[in-house]
């Protein structure tokens, strides 16, 4: 179980179980607020990255990964969602988008080489 209220704290299944309660999204947009050109989420909690966490249940969900989920009907498993606007609380429809994998995969390589324990 997780309970942490933390970035990254959440379940597949209790996501999947979340997007089709719909007393459930109209919680998670009461925590929404427009911004300029955003709507911006205004919940408790912030993941230690900056990103919005709507708590429901016993979970933490990411706010913007719930957005992304409702708003295309299906869980971006392993693929980060990224915000146009740079706006990491933002959680509008057409702001919200999956990272490619190619900039992904860049990425993930840039760490492992910049990894402190790969070498003396
Ligand atoms: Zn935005």
């Amino acid at each position: 179980m997780c309970t942490e209220l933390r970035e990254g704290c959440y379940t597949v299944e209790a996501m999947s179980e979340l997007v089709s309660e719909i007393e459930a999204w109209k919680d998670f947009k009461k925590s929404v607020k427009k911004s300029g050109e955003c709507q911006v989420w205004t919940g408790r909690g912030f993941g230690e990255k900056g990103y919005g966490l709507f708590k429901h249940g016993d979970f933490n969900h990411l706010a913007h990964r719930v957005a992304f989920m409702y708003y295309n009907d299906y869980d971006p498993v392993g693929i980060r969602i990224l915000q146009s606007c740079g706006n990491k609380r933002c959680v509008k429809e057409e702001h919200l988008s999956e990272e490619p994998p190619i900039a992904a995969a860049a990425k993930f390589t840039g760490e492992a080489v910049q990894s402190p324990k790969g070498g003396r």
